[in-house]
């Protein structure tokens, strides 16, 4: 099986989500460079406050900060999935340098591509449980901002950055920063493309069955 995956997609592509479900399924552990980040800003180290000194400005971190976090991260494993890291092509050589020190080479780096008018109808109505978290989509679920959250009851908000505006800036990014970084895969002989519109369960279905099969 495989046991050292990155996943990369475009915002609202489900990386996080099918980071999460592949993890729970074969227990291995898996991460973000905003969720490593956060805990290191909740556990007050200078790793966070220096993070934070770039995000607060609407700043993506420097590569050199991104690889620190996930160096740290990675100390002790020998298996993960890393949703949505390495974010640049700097990153990714970088990366590569890493795990080829510990003798721990990618067996898969997933790019879950979605058309550009499904990742804005997914983020443009995105709606997310203020109480747990929970994320819901008004078409898929028929629900409106006014709809409570049918896990818990709390009530639903859009993320501050679910707008046109900040929609176009972040597939721009990800176009001129991600979309090499596939490339950089593909040509190294580990990139997988993943159409992601039939939806999570059916997604989840087909990375999973690929886990299986030998790296
Ligand atoms: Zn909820």
């Amino acid at each position: 099986m495989k046991n050292r995956v990155v996943l990369l997609g475009p915002p609202a592509s489900g990386k996080g989500t099918q980071a999460s479900l592949l993890g729970a399924a074969f227990g291995i552990p898996h991460t973000s460079t905003g969720a490593m980040l956060r805990t290191e800003r909740s556990k007050g180290t200078a790793l966070g406050a220096e993070a934070d000194s770039f995000t607060s400005r609407g700043l993506l971190f420097p590569d050199e900060l991104a690889l620190r976090v996930v160096s740290q991260w990675i100390d002790g494993r020998d298996r993960f999935i890393l949703d949505g890291f390495p974010r640049t092509v700097g990153q990714a050589r970088s990366f590569d340098g890493l795990v080829d020190d510990r003798s721990l080479p990618l067996d898969v780096v997933y790019l879950l591509e979605l058309p550009d008018s499904e990742v804005r109808a997914r983020m443009l109505g995105r709606l997310t449980c203020e109480t747990c978290g929970a994320v819901f989509n008004e078409t898929f679920h028929k629900m409106t901002a006014d709809s409570r959250c049918s896990q818990c009851g709390g009530a639903l908000a859009r993320r501050n950055d679910d707008t046109e505006e900040s929609l176009a800036r972040r597939l721009t990014q990800y176009r001129s920063l991600t979309l090499p970084v596939a490339d950089h895969y593909r040509a190294a002989g580990t990139l997988k493309a993943i159409d992601v519109a039939a939806g999570r369960d059916a997604v989840f279905q087909t990375l999973y069955n690929d886990m299986k099969e030998a790296a």
